[in-house]
Protein backbone atom coordinates (compact mmCIF):
# COMPACT_ATOMS: atom_id res chain seq x y z
CA UNK A 1 0.00 0.00 0.00
CA UNK A 2 0.93 3.58 -1.13
CA UNK A 3 2.11 5.19 1.91
CA UNK A 4 -0.39 8.23 3.57
CA UNK A 5 0.63 11.82 1.94
CA UNK A 6 -0.11 14.22 4.51
CA UNK A 7 0.29 18.19 4.06
CA UNK A 8 2.81 19.91 5.71
CA UNK A 9 2.54 23.48 5.76
CA UNK A 10 5.58 25.08 7.23
CA UNK A 11 7.46 21.60 6.79
CA UNK A 12 11.14 23.17 6.21
CA UNK A 13 10.66 24.86 9.57
CA UNK A 14 11.73 23.99 12.97
CA UNK A 15 8.82 22.09 14.58
CA UNK A 16 7.58 21.09 11.18
CA UNK A 17 11.11 19.54 9.43
CA UNK A 18 11.00 16.84 12.94
CA UNK A 19 7.61 16.32 12.31
CA UNK A 20 8.36 15.22 8.91
CA UNK A 21 10.63 12.96 10.47
CA UNK A 22 8.32 11.44 12.87
CA UNK A 23 5.86 11.43 10.38
CA UNK A 24 8.26 9.22 7.96
CA UNK A 25 9.10 7.16 10.86
CA UNK A 26 5.51 6.05 11.43
CA UNK A 27 4.75 5.22 7.60
CA UNK A 28 3.63 8.54 6.49
CA UNK A 29 4.73 10.62 3.80
CA UNK A 30 5.30 14.21 4.41
CA UNK A 31 4.40 16.63 1.32
CA UNK A 32 6.24 20.08 2.37
CA UNK A 33 4.66 23.46 1.34
CA UNK A 34 6.69 26.43 2.77
CA UNK A 35 8.29 29.78 1.23
CA UNK A 36 11.57 29.39 2.71
CA UNK A 37 10.72 32.93 4.58
CA UNK A 38 12.36 31.63 7.60
CA UNK A 39 13.85 28.35 6.79
CA UNK A 40 16.60 26.94 4.41
CA UNK A 41 15.81 25.27 0.84
CA UNK A 42 18.74 22.58 2.31
CA UNK A 43 16.87 21.28 5.00
CA UNK A 44 14.91 19.02 2.11
CA UNK A 45 18.29 16.73 1.89
CA UNK A 46 19.02 16.63 4.85
CA UNK A 47 15.89 15.15 5.91
CA UNK A 48 15.94 13.08 2.59
CA UNK A 49 19.18 11.73 4.37
CA UNK A 50 16.72 11.47 7.63
CA UNK A 51 13.90 9.61 5.95
CA UNK A 52 15.42 7.44 3.88
CA UNK A 53 13.56 9.03 0.37
CA UNK A 54 13.15 12.82 0.16
CA UNK A 55 10.06 14.82 1.31
CA UNK A 56 7.38 15.39 -1.35
CA UNK A 57 8.22 19.59 -1.13
CA UNK A 58 6.40 22.64 -3.09
CA UNK A 59 7.83 26.06 -2.52
CA UNK A 60 4.96 28.30 -1.85
CA UNK A 61 2.79 30.35 0.31
CA UNK A 62 0.37 29.35 2.12
CA UNK A 63 -2.07 32.16 1.03
CA UNK A 64 -1.87 31.34 -2.37
CA UNK A 65 -5.46 29.59 -3.38
CA UNK A 66 -4.51 28.35 -6.43
CA UNK A 67 -1.31 26.98 -5.66
CA UNK A 68 -3.12 25.21 -2.79
CA UNK A 69 -6.04 24.15 -4.74
CA UNK A 70 -3.10 22.76 -7.74
CA UNK A 71 -1.42 20.78 -4.95
CA UNK A 72 -4.64 18.93 -3.73
CA UNK A 73 -5.19 18.15 -7.71
CA UNK A 74 -2.20 16.73 -7.76
CA UNK A 75 -1.78 14.58 -4.63
CA UNK A 76 -4.48 12.59 -3.13
CA UNK A 77 -4.04 13.92 0.80
CA UNK A 78 -6.06 13.55 3.14
CA UNK A 79 -4.77 15.03 6.26
CA UNK A 80 -3.47 19.09 6.95
CA UNK A 81 -0.69 19.78 9.79
CA UNK A 82 -0.63 23.47 9.57
CA UNK A 83 2.74 24.41 10.93
CA UNK A 84 3.28 27.88 8.31
CA UNK A 85 3.30 31.21 10.18
CA UNK A 86 5.40 34.01 11.74
CA UNK A 87 5.84 32.97 15.47
CA UNK A 88 7.99 36.06 17.04
CA UNK A 89 5.98 38.06 19.83
CA UNK A 90 8.25 41.16 19.61
CA UNK A 91 8.05 41.35 15.74
CA UNK A 92 4.47 41.09 15.93
CA UNK A 93 4.13 44.10 18.15
CA UNK A 94 5.52 45.83 15.63
CA UNK A 95 3.81 44.35 12.63
CA UNK A 96 0.14 43.11 13.40
CA UNK A 97 -0.88 43.26 10.08
CA UNK A 98 1.87 41.04 8.21
CA UNK A 99 0.93 38.57 11.57
CA UNK A 100 -2.88 38.83 10.99
CA UNK A 101 -2.20 38.47 7.08
CA UNK A 102 0.47 35.18 7.31
CA UNK A 103 -1.52 33.43 10.36
CA UNK A 104 -5.05 34.55 10.19
CA UNK A 105 -5.84 35.24 6.30
CA UNK A 106 -3.22 32.34 5.49
CA UNK A 107 -5.11 30.43 7.55
CA UNK A 108 -8.31 31.02 6.38
CA UNK A 109 -6.87 30.36 2.44
CA UNK A 110 -5.73 26.91 3.66
CA UNK A 111 -9.25 26.37 5.42
CA UNK A 112 -10.93 27.26 2.53
CA UNK A 113 -9.80 25.28 -0.16
CA UNK A 114 -9.49 21.87 2.45
CA UNK A 115 -13.52 22.49 2.57
CA UNK A 116 -13.48 22.46 -1.31
CA UNK A 117 -11.19 19.73 -1.64
CA UNK A 118 -13.21 17.49 1.16
CA UNK A 119 -10.21 17.60 2.98
CA UNK A 120 -11.57 16.68 6.67
CA UNK A 121 -8.29 16.26 8.98
CA UNK A 122 -6.53 19.23 10.58
CA UNK A 123 -3.67 19.42 13.02
CA UNK A 124 -2.81 23.41 13.98
CA UNK A 125 0.01 24.82 15.44
CA UNK A 126 -1.29 27.44 18.23
CA UNK A 127 0.61 28.26 21.28
CA UNK A 128 0.78 28.66 25.16
CA UNK A 129 0.81 32.24 24.25
CA UNK A 130 -3.43 32.11 23.79
CA UNK A 131 -3.19 32.03 28.03
CA UNK A 132 -1.53 35.77 28.69
CA UNK A 133 -0.36 37.17 31.36
CA UNK A 134 -2.52 36.16 33.85
CA UNK A 135 -1.78 31.91 33.42
CA UNK A 136 -1.21 30.40 37.12
CA UNK A 137 0.51 27.02 36.75
CA UNK A 138 -0.06 24.12 35.63
CA UNK A 139 -2.27 25.54 32.75
CA UNK A 140 -5.31 23.44 31.74
CA UNK A 141 -6.98 23.64 28.60
CA UNK A 142 -9.75 25.58 30.39
CA UNK A 143 -7.36 28.15 32.05
CA UNK A 144 -8.22 31.86 30.84
CA UNK A 145 -7.53 32.60 27.64
CA UNK A 146 -6.16 36.08 27.45
CA UNK A 147 -3.48 36.48 24.66
CA UNK A 148 -1.71 39.71 25.34
CA UNK A 149 0.25 40.26 21.91
CA UNK A 150 -1.13 39.95 18.34
CA UNK A 151 0.98 36.49 17.83
CA UNK A 152 -1.30 34.77 20.47
CA UNK A 153 -4.62 36.93 19.44
CA UNK A 154 -3.69 35.48 15.90
CA UNK A 155 -3.19 32.03 17.06
CA UNK A 156 -6.55 32.42 19.11
CA UNK A 157 -8.42 33.86 16.61
CA UNK A 158 -7.31 30.74 14.34
CA UNK A 159 -8.36 28.35 17.11
CA UNK A 160 -12.15 29.81 16.99
CA UNK A 161 -12.47 30.17 13.34
CA UNK A 162 -11.60 25.98 13.48
CA UNK A 163 -14.17 26.17 16.21
CA UNK A 164 -16.39 27.58 13.87
CA UNK A 165 -15.42 25.02 11.27
CA UNK A 166 -16.17 22.07 13.35
CA UNK A 167 -19.52 23.25 14.36
CA UNK A 168 -20.35 23.59 10.22
CA UNK A 169 -18.96 20.04 10.19
CA UNK A 170 -19.17 17.73 12.72
CA UNK A 171 -17.73 15.01 10.49
CA UNK A 172 -14.44 17.03 10.35
CA UNK A 173 -11.67 15.48 13.03
CA UNK A 174 -9.57 18.45 13.92
CA UNK A 175 -6.80 19.18 16.60
CA UNK A 176 -5.67 21.95 18.19
CA UNK A 177 -2.35 21.79 19.54
CA UNK A 178 -0.88 24.28 22.03
CA UNK A 179 2.72 24.11 22.18
CA UNK A 180 4.82 24.98 25.53
CA UNK A 181 8.50 25.70 24.74
CA UNK A 182 10.18 23.46 22.05
CA UNK A 183 14.10 23.15 22.30
CA UNK A 184 16.56 20.39 21.15
CA UNK A 185 17.14 18.89 17.86
CA UNK A 186 17.16 15.47 16.27
CA UNK A 187 19.63 13.42 18.15
CA UNK A 188 21.30 13.34 14.73
CA UNK A 189 22.36 16.77 14.06
CA UNK A 190 21.19 16.89 10.82
CA UNK A 191 18.36 19.20 11.68
CA UNK A 192 17.66 21.91 14.38
CA UNK A 193 16.46 25.45 15.13
CA UNK A 194 17.97 28.32 12.90
CA UNK A 195 16.99 31.78 14.15
CA UNK A 196 17.99 34.70 11.93
CA UNK A 197 19.93 37.19 14.10
CA UNK A 198 19.77 37.69 17.38
CA UNK A 199 17.67 34.90 18.98
CA UNK A 200 14.44 35.80 20.80
CA UNK A 201 14.40 32.62 22.24
CA UNK A 202 16.63 31.11 25.40
CA UNK A 203 17.68 27.90 23.90
CA UNK A 204 19.38 29.59 20.91
CA UNK A 205 20.97 32.11 22.84
CA UNK A 206 22.59 30.00 25.21
CA UNK A 207 24.04 27.94 22.35
CA UNK A 208 25.10 30.77 21.10
CA UNK A 209 27.46 31.50 23.71
CA UNK A 210 28.73 28.38 24.12
CA UNK A 211 29.85 28.18 20.83
CA UNK A 212 31.13 31.50 20.87
CA UNK A 213 29.02 33.58 18.88
CA UNK A 214 27.31 35.63 22.08
CA UNK A 215 29.69 37.16 24.64
CA UNK A 216 27.27 36.09 27.56
CA UNK A 217 23.49 35.45 28.16
CA UNK A 218 21.40 38.38 29.40
CA UNK A 219 19.01 36.76 32.18
CA UNK A 220 15.95 38.77 32.05
CA UNK A 221 14.91 38.86 35.88
CA UNK A 222 15.72 37.40 39.18
CA UNK A 223 13.22 38.60 41.17
CA UNK A 224 10.38 36.82 40.33
CA UNK A 225 8.29 34.54 42.85
CA UNK A 226 9.93 31.26 41.80
CA UNK A 227 12.76 28.51 43.18
CA UNK A 228 15.84 30.93 42.06
CA UNK A 229 13.95 33.92 40.92
CA UNK A 230 14.54 33.32 37.56
CA UNK A 231 11.28 32.74 35.11
CA UNK A 232 9.84 29.09 34.85
CA UNK A 233 8.83 27.35 31.87
CA UNK A 234 7.78 24.42 30.60
CA UNK A 235 10.49 23.32 27.89
CA UNK A 236 9.71 20.15 25.64
CA UNK A 237 11.70 18.11 23.39
CA UNK A 238 11.14 18.99 19.40
CA UNK A 239 11.55 15.36 18.85
CA UNK A 240 8.75 14.63 21.84
CA UNK A 241 6.17 17.59 20.40
CA UNK A 242 6.77 16.28 16.94
CA UNK A 243 5.87 12.41 17.87
CA UNK A 244 2.40 14.34 19.51
CA UNK A 245 1.73 15.59 16.17
CA UNK A 246 1.75 11.76 14.77
CA UNK A 247 -0.37 11.23 17.86
CA UNK A 248 -2.72 13.74 16.83
CA UNK A 249 -3.28 12.88 13.29
CA UNK A 250 -3.64 9.12 14.31
CA UNK A 251 -6.56 10.67 16.87
CA UNK A 252 -7.98 12.64 13.52
CA UNK A 253 -7.96 8.99 11.82
CA UNK A 254 -10.03 7.24 14.18
CA UNK A 255 -12.55 9.31 14.67
CA UNK A 256 -14.33 13.06 14.38
CA UNK A 257 -13.99 15.99 16.54
CA UNK A 258 -12.83 19.03 17.91
CA UNK A 259 -9.51 18.71 20.87
CA UNK A 260 -7.77 21.42 22.00
CA UNK A 261 -4.69 19.91 24.09
CA UNK A 262 -1.53 21.36 25.57
CA UNK A 263 1.79 19.82 24.63
CA UNK A 264 4.29 20.13 27.08
CA UNK A 265 6.07 17.65 29.85
CA UNK A 266 4.18 19.15 33.26
CA UNK A 267 7.35 20.36 34.59
CA UNK A 268 8.54 23.92 34.89
CA UNK A 269 12.44 24.59 34.96
CA UNK A 270 13.97 28.20 35.64
CA UNK A 271 16.28 30.16 33.94
CA UNK A 272 19.39 29.42 35.93
CA UNK A 273 17.87 25.58 35.50
CA UNK A 274 18.15 25.49 32.21
CA UNK A 275 21.74 27.15 32.44
CA UNK A 276 23.19 24.83 34.57
CA UNK A 277 21.47 21.58 32.96
CA UNK A 278 22.98 22.72 29.53
CA UNK A 279 26.66 23.01 31.41
CA UNK A 280 26.43 19.81 33.05
CA UNK A 281 25.05 18.33 29.44
CA UNK A 282 27.87 19.67 27.60
CA UNK A 283 30.83 20.51 29.62
CA UNK A 284 30.64 24.28 28.41
CA UNK A 285 30.27 27.73 30.81
CA UNK A 286 28.04 30.30 30.06
CA UNK A 287 28.65 33.30 31.34
CA UNK A 288 25.61 35.50 32.07
CA UNK A 289 24.70 38.75 33.75
CA UNK A 290 21.37 38.89 35.44
CA UNK A 291 19.63 42.23 33.72
CA UNK A 292 15.68 44.00 34.02
CA UNK A 293 12.64 41.75 33.62
CA UNK A 294 11.73 41.64 29.53
CA UNK A 295 8.03 43.33 28.80
CA UNK A 296 5.88 40.77 29.35
CA UNK A 297 6.71 37.93 30.56
CA UNK A 298 5.53 35.88 33.27
CA UNK A 299 7.05 34.10 36.56
CA UNK A 300 5.99 31.00 35.63
CA UNK A 301 4.40 28.98 33.15
CA UNK A 302 4.24 24.87 32.49
CA UNK A 303 1.08 22.97 31.26
CA UNK A 304 -1.34 20.44 32.78
CA UNK A 305 -0.13 17.66 29.90
CA UNK A 306 -2.52 14.75 31.53
CA UNK A 307 -5.65 15.34 28.37
CA UNK A 308 -2.65 15.02 25.56
CA UNK A 309 -1.72 11.64 27.74
CA UNK A 310 -5.21 10.47 27.80
CA UNK A 311 -6.62 11.47 24.07
CA UNK A 312 -3.36 10.59 22.20
CA UNK A 313 -1.76 8.12 24.70
CA UNK A 314 1.08 10.32 24.40
CA UNK A 315 3.56 11.92 26.86
CA UNK A 316 6.96 13.46 26.71
CA UNK A 317 10.17 11.02 27.46
CA UNK A 318 13.24 13.04 26.69
CA UNK A 319 14.58 14.90 29.99
CA UNK A 320 16.50 18.36 30.09
CA UNK A 321 19.96 16.80 29.86
CA UNK A 322 19.03 14.92 26.60
CA UNK A 323 17.36 18.57 25.20
CA UNK A 324 20.43 20.41 26.14
CA UNK A 325 22.78 17.53 24.49
CA UNK A 326 20.75 17.47 21.39
CA UNK A 327 20.92 21.45 21.17
CA UNK A 328 24.78 21.67 21.42
CA UNK A 329 25.18 19.40 18.85
CA UNK A 330 23.07 20.27 16.44
CA UNK A 331 24.99 24.20 17.08
CA UNK A 332 27.85 22.53 16.38
CA UNK A 333 27.15 21.29 13.34
CA UNK A 334 24.57 23.83 11.83
CA UNK A 335 27.17 26.44 10.91
CA UNK A 336 28.54 23.66 8.64
CA UNK A 337 25.64 22.32 7.08
CA UNK A 338 23.28 25.13 6.36
P1 LIG B 1 9.57 28.19 11.99
O1 LIG B 1 9.60 29.62 11.64
O2 LIG B 1 10.86 27.46 12.18
O3 LIG B 1 8.73 27.39 10.90
C1 LIG B 1 7.64 27.97 10.19
C2 LIG B 1 7.83 27.64 8.73
O4 LIG B 1 6.74 28.26 8.01
C3 LIG B 1 9.12 28.20 8.15
O5 LIG B 1 9.78 27.20 7.42
C4 LIG B 1 8.66 29.35 7.23
O6 LIG B 1 9.51 29.48 6.12
C5 LIG B 1 7.27 28.88 6.86
N1 LIG B 1 6.36 29.98 6.50
C6 LIG B 1 6.18 31.15 7.15
N2 LIG B 1 5.25 31.89 6.52
C7 LIG B 1 4.83 31.15 5.46
C8 LIG B 1 3.88 31.37 4.44
N3 LIG B 1 3.18 32.52 4.36
N4 LIG B 1 3.68 30.41 3.52
C9 LIG B 1 4.39 29.24 3.57
N5 LIG B 1 5.32 28.99 4.51
C10 LIG B 1 5.52 29.93 5.45
O7 LIG B 1 8.65 28.05 13.28
P2 LIG B 1 8.43 26.80 14.24
O8 LIG B 1 9.13 27.08 15.52
O9 LIG B 1 8.70 25.55 13.52
O10 LIG B 1 6.88 26.96 14.52
C11 LIG B 1 5.91 26.26 13.76
C12 LIG B 1 4.54 26.68 14.22
O11 LIG B 1 4.42 26.40 15.61
C13 LIG B 1 4.23 28.15 14.04
O12 LIG B 1 2.90 28.28 13.63
C14 LIG B 1 4.44 28.72 15.42
O13 LIG B 1 3.65 29.85 15.64
C15 LIG B 1 3.99 27.57 16.29
N6 LIG B 1 4.60 27.59 17.63
C16 LIG B 1 5.96 27.61 17.75
C17 LIG B 1 6.54 27.66 19.02
C18 LIG B 1 8.04 27.71 19.20
O14 LIG B 1 8.48 28.05 20.29
N7 LIG B 1 8.84 27.38 18.21
C19 LIG B 1 5.72 27.68 20.16
C20 LIG B 1 4.33 27.64 19.99
C21 LIG B 1 3.79 27.60 18.71
N1 LIG C 1 15.15 34.55 28.62
C1 LIG C 1 16.29 35.12 29.18
N2 LIG C 1 17.26 35.55 28.31
C2 LIG C 1 17.16 35.43 26.96
C3 LIG C 1 16.01 34.83 26.43
C4 LIG C 1 15.00 34.41 27.30
O1 LIG C 1 16.43 35.24 30.37
O2 LIG C 1 18.07 35.85 26.24
C5 LIG C 1 14.10 34.06 29.54
C6 LIG C 1 12.76 34.72 29.28
O3 LIG C 1 12.65 35.90 30.03
C7 LIG C 1 11.79 33.62 29.74
C8 LIG C 1 12.54 32.32 29.45
O4 LIG C 1 13.90 32.68 29.29
O5 LIG C 1 11.59 33.73 31.13
C9 LIG C 1 12.08 31.64 28.17
O6 LIG C 1 12.06 32.61 27.14
P1 LIG C 1 11.76 32.24 25.63
O7 LIG C 1 11.78 33.51 24.84
O8 LIG C 1 12.69 31.15 25.21
O9 LIG C 1 10.31 31.60 25.68
P2 LIG C 1 8.88 32.25 26.09
O10 LIG C 1 8.39 31.40 27.24
O11 LIG C 1 9.07 33.67 26.45
O12 LIG C 1 8.04 32.05 24.88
Amino acid sequence: MNPKIILVTGGAGYIGSHTCVALAQAGYRPLILDNFSNSKTSVIDRLATLMGDPPLCVEGDIRDAALIKKIFHDYCCESVIHFAGLKAVGESVKQPLQYYDVNVAGSLTLFAVMKDFGIKHLIFSSSAAVYGEEKEPPLHEESLLHPVNPYGRSKLMVEEILEDLYHMDSHSSIVRLRYFNPIGAHPSGLIGETPSGVPNNLMPYITQVAVGIRKKLSIFGNDYPTVDGTAVRDYIHVMDLAEGHVAALQKTERSSGLSTLNLGTGRGSSVLELVEAFEAATGKNIPYEIVARRAGDVAACWADPSAAQKQLGWGATRDLRTMCADSWNWQLRASFII
